[in-house]
């Protein structure tokens, strides 16, 4: 089996880059008879626009894709979240980080080469009772921050063979109280029995923190992981708006244009070539999916 999601952030139109990972997910799934849920991404309520939710949905119709049920939004399942996190600060694997993000930058990098880029020094970890007071009662609220141990995690990507990862104590409920990606995405993908991750290699340093936190909570069930690659502009850097038309809404095309587009640079059409999603399910076979960033041609 395959169970599957796409879990976009409605904070903008989605961009070929996005539509593609989309498709990608979708035929995964789908070739294998799988399920294919949407899960919204909207915690971060400051970027997001209720009239994304459907504009996205409706782009993805567009191109022939269909879900299961409902699409799931991630705001209407915090007590979810906070379980997770009580959970995790039960088995004292929780500790507040007062650091800002200026702090961690001129930090000194911790040991371990193979941390994520940006990964926390560990200031806060280790403080005493009483300069942990000193800061409660200085400071504005804390982050909450997981004890990961630098735990080393390796897994085996569908496309890209062996990946390995230190984990470092990433962010688990942010400051202002949102709780971070990492942990909405590992109580949610086991909530909802996803056994089939696809998303893009920009998620890769990610998936390491994710295996170890299923495992922390106790998750029993193995994932398996896709990351694709990334969609490039024409000047080599990732795909943004300033590349010009990037999104459904702003190409001229109709979207089965979009769709043979997106097809072919997946290694499942040739180029113009018309297709169905039906005819591309025949086709699917992650063997074929290109290792390269796809560069879109102005
Ligand atoms: N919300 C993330 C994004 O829009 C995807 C998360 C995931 O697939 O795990 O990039």
């Amino acid at each position: 089996m395959a169970d599957g999601r796409f879990a976009p952030s409605p904070t903008g139109d989605l961009h070929l880059g996005s539509l593609r990972t989309a498709l990608a997910a979708w035929l995964f799934s789908r070739a294998n008879s799988g399920r294919f849920l949407i899960r919204m991404e909207d915690l971060d309520e400051g970027r997001v626009r209720e009239h994304h939710y459907t504009g996205q949905l409706e782009d993805l119709r567009a191109l022939g894709l269909d879900w299961d049920g409902d699409p799931v939004r991630q705001s209407e399942r915090i007590g979810l979240y906070d379980a997770a996190l009580q959970q995790l600060a039960d088995a004292g694997l929780v500790y507040e980080c007062w650091c800002t993000r200026a702090e961690i930058r001129v930090a000194p990098s911790a040991p371990h080469g193979d941390l994520p880029e940006g990964a926390y020094p560990g200031t806060c970890r280790d403080l005493s009772n009483g300069e942990r007071t000193a800061r409660r009662a200085s400071a504005r609220p804390p982050a909450l921050r997981l004890r990961a141990g630098e735990a080393a995690v390796g897994f085996e990507d569908m496309l890209r063979g062996p990946v390995s990862g230190r984990v470092d104590d990433f962010i688990l409920r942010r400051g202002d109280g949102v709780i971070a990606y990492q942990l909405a995405v590992v109580v949610d993908d086991a909530e909802q029995k996803i056994d089939l991750v696809v998303r893009g290699t920009d998620l890769l340093d990610s998936t390491p923190r994710q295996i170890l936190l299923a495992r922390l909570l106790g998750h029993e069930r193995s994932t398996s992981f896709a990351h694709v690659p990334l969609v490039l502009g024409p000047d080599g850097t990732r795909l943004a708006k300033r590349h010009g038309a990037v999104t459904l809404a702003d190409r001229a095309e109709r979207p089965e244009i979009v769709l043979s587009m997106l097809a072919a640079s997946l290694g499942l059409a040739d180029p113009g070539e018309p297709v169905t999603t039906d005819q591309l399910l025949e086709r699917f076979d992650p063997n074929r999916l290109p290792a390269e960033p796809w560069v879109l041609q102005a």
